[in-house]
């Protein structure tokens, strides 16, 4: 089944650094400001590790 990572906005709080990007093993996720971060399909291999990581629950790995 593919995956598909999907950031949900209205969980992420919006106030820190986004602690997931620097999880991601492949730079995949990006954050600008304060605001909910931004994944990169093309480069995000679906690891889960970020969704795993996220104390809000704000990533998650979802099947498509
Ligand atoms: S699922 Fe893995 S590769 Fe994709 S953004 Fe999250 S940590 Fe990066």
């Amino acid at each position: 089944m593919e995956k598909r990572l999907k950031v949900i906005v209205e969980k992420c709080p919006q106030n820190h650094p986004c602690p997931s990007v620097k999880i991601c093993p492949v730079g995949a996720l990006s954050q600008e400001g304060f605001q909910a971060p931004v994944v990169d399909h093309d480069k995000c291999i679906r690891c889960g590790k970020c969704a795993a990581f996220c104390p809000k629950m704000a990533l998650v790995l979802e099947s498509v």
